[in-house]
């Protein structure tokens, strides 16, 4: 597939969210880099972003919960390049009913090469990352080749 680079600013977009046994760990490693994190624009999912804004008071734009829509909502806007991280505690130890709405959003993270953090050790290192604080050429796939190939317009 055709690609082209799109450029990530300096303030990221940064999306948390965090299954059920998971959402300690989430809130934990959140506390830890509060100062960080409140120099980005952050989204969630419902249950993750209220936990976290009501415990840390960060402002947070909450959609609705995981398993209702939200990674869904979260998968859409990674698409039309509204989200530049994802930062997702997906609990490796149990089965979730919206499956395929985790698959889908891991999957659509991949496409549009946005950097994903599935645990703490894994965030710390994309915290750690130089780009977190600097513009970022990103690679993504060339929509507008992908449909002329497709269509043959
Ligand atoms: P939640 O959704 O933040 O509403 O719990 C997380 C998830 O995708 O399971």
């Amino acid at each position: 597939m055709q690609s082209r680079n799109i450029e990530m600013e300096e303030r990221k977009a940064i999306a948390l969210v965090a299954h059920d046994n998971r959402k300690r760990a989430l809130i934990e490693w959140v506390e830890k880099h509060k100062d960080e994190l409140a120099k980005h624009r952050l989204y969630a999912t419902g249950t993750t972003g209220n936990r976290l804004s009501q415990q840390l008071g960060l402002p947070i734009e909450t959609l609705l919960s995981g398993p209702m829509g939200g990674d869904q909502q979260l998968g859409a806007r990674i698409a039309e390049g509204g989200i530049d991280l994802l930062i997702f505690f997906w609990d490796p130890l149990d089965a979730q009913p919206h499956d395929p709405d985790v698959k889908a959003l891991l999957r659509i993270a991949a496409v549009w090469n946005i950097p994903v953090a599935c645990n703490e050790a894994s965030a710390d290192f994309m915290f750690s990352s130089r780009y977190l604080n600097q513009p970022y050429s990103r690679r993504v796939p060339d929509y507008e080749a992908y449909l002329k190939a497709r269509t043959g317009n």
